[in-house]
């Protein structure tokens, strides 16, 4: 059974789509007597800087015809419609043969890599090679420092991998729009989308941001898609689609996807993280949120060797760490950073204070001129492990209820009126304006794949965005 698989065909500039390329691929090998048996939609690494957009690829598995055949009818897809004019576009196409429900290890590593590291394209063509299965380079090529054409070659042989590589799924139901109409204003009425939208929520998620008023299913880029609804079962997302009112669709296509499932991030350590991988990390927070000039707000995590359920305090929340200065003894102290685009989601980190346990998650970068390994975690959602519910304060006398003063370097306190005496401060609790549990940016913010709370199956309680 041929497994036919393209990326890299879009433009910034001038629109296009892979999605939209393997749609037409699919129609075309059915046209030629092939059955499609299925449509993926595969999110490779969102830290890789040369993707137009969301860094998809796209693979159709297709019964019924042979992989030449196959392949031919693609390479003519391809040629028809990406937009190879554009430099930067690399479009590559790979046909395997009979690999579906068994792909090599190698090409299975390869599409696990390709989610948390930077490939190379020599690499994909020497696997895809070895394994004789065809392959093609479109376009001017040597881009982004590659010598041939075709640098698509690495997505597309990814989406072959994929399914051996990644055990979770959801579903992206595609509306596409006539293809004139491509970079005009999309018309979709907006009040249309919210209904159908909570009519199938939370199986059908991150369709709107009910904050914002955002329709976060009608994308801005000048290529041919009208909406996408993403969820967890294919009827639901169609029923969405089919409520919305809008312009004319041309086409409409479902793709099985790792989208919303957290396929990008590994746990880490910090003070031991890769540049452009994403992780999930477990630390203690260092020093107080920090809003910075543009609106981002950085937070300091420093490693912490606590481990769930150890070092409980019954002065504190569930499991803080109680260090005066966590951050003291030379741990590793990770930077991380809500951009402003990520809305509200800055505010429940600004709630976040000093020796309070978290886990975050999000891709790290380092940029040249940091001043050690550790570079920023661009948060994507983090969970609160333990908060700090106490603060030291200064004792209020049992009196007169007036607070007392110190009573000399390492002398306790004392109400100088009421001659009452108190051996330090006291433990006052504080009002903490955020829970135990995950956060997560809103719709808007969210990364194709990145995983909403909604869907479940999370180690502590969730406080989802919709
Ligand atoms: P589209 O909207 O068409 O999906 P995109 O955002 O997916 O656009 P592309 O234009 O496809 O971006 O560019 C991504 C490029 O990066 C492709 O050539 C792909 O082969 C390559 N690529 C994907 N994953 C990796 C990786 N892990 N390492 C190196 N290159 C990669």
């Amino acid at each position: 059974m041929p497994i036919v698989a393209v990326d890299d065909t879009d433009s910034r500039e001038r629109g296009m789509c892979t999605t939209y390329v393997g749609v037409r691929i699919a129609e075309r090998l059915e046209r030629a007597g092939g059955r499609v048996t299925r449509r993926l939609l595969v999110r490779l690494n969102p830290a890789v800087k040369h993707k137009t957009r969301g860094n998809a690829a796209v693979a159709v598995w297709v019964e019924e015809i042979g992989t030449d055949e196959a392949f031919r009818v693609a390479e003519e897809t391809v040629r028809e419609f990406a937009a190879a004019g554009d430099p930067l576009t690399s479009p590559g196409l790979v046909a395997a043969d009979g690999v579906a429900g068994d792909v090599p290890d190698d090409v299975a590593t390869f599409a696990r890599r390709a989610l948390r590291e930077r490939l190379s394209l020599g690499e994909a063509v020497a696997i895809a090679d070895r394994h004789g299965f065809t392959h093609a380079g479109f376009g001017s090529g040597g881009a982004d420092g590659e010598t041939a054409p075709g640098r698509g070659r690495i997505g597309a042989l990814a989406a072959v991998g994929a399914p051996a590589a990644l055990d979770e799924w959801t579903v992206e139901h595609i509306t596409y729009r006539e293809l004139d109409r491509c970079g005009t204003p999309r018309e979709v009425d907006a009040d249309s989308v919210f209904a159908a939208a909570d009519a199938e929520y939370p199986t059908v998620w991150d369709t709107v941001d009910r904050e914002t008023g955002a329709v976060v299913c009608v994308p801005n880029a000048p290529g041919p898609i009208l909406y996408g609804i993403r969820g967890d079962d294919a009827a639901a997302c169609r029923r969405v689609a089919d409520a919305i009112a809008a312009e004319p669709a041309e086409r409409t296509a479902t793709f099985l996807t790792n989208q919303g499932t957290d396929a990008h991030l590994a746990d880490g350590v910090i003070g031991d993280l890769r540049d452009g991988a994403g992780y999930r990390v477990t630390g203690v927070v260092a020093s107080a949120p920090e809003r910075k000039r543009g609106g981002h707000v950085h937070v300091s995590v420093a490693e912490s060797d606590v481990t769930d359920g150890e070092n409980a305090d019954p002065a504190v929340g569930d499991d803080p760490v109680t260090d005066d200065d966590p951050a003291a003894g030379g741990e590793r102290v990770l930077r991380a950073v809500a951009f402003a685009p990520t809305g509200r989601f800055r505010d429940r980190v600004c709630a976040l204070r000093p020796g309070d346990r978290v886990t975050l998650c999000g891709e790290h970068e380092v940029r040249t001129g940091d001043p050690g390994p550790d570079g920023t975690l661009k948060l994507e959602k983090f969970a609160v492990r333990g908060l700090v519910e106490t603060e030291p304060t200064t004792p209020t006398c049992p009196e007169c209820r007036r607070t007392m003063s110190s009573a000399g370097r390492d002398q306790g306190y004392r109400c100088r009126d009421c001659g009452t005496t108190a051996p330090g401060t006291v433990e006052q609790p504080i009002d903490r304006e955020i829970e135990r549990g995950w956060y997560e940016v809103p719709p808007s913010a969210r990364r194709h794949v990145a995983k909403p709370l909604v869907r479940g199956g999370f180690d502590a309680p969730v406080h989802p965005e919709r």
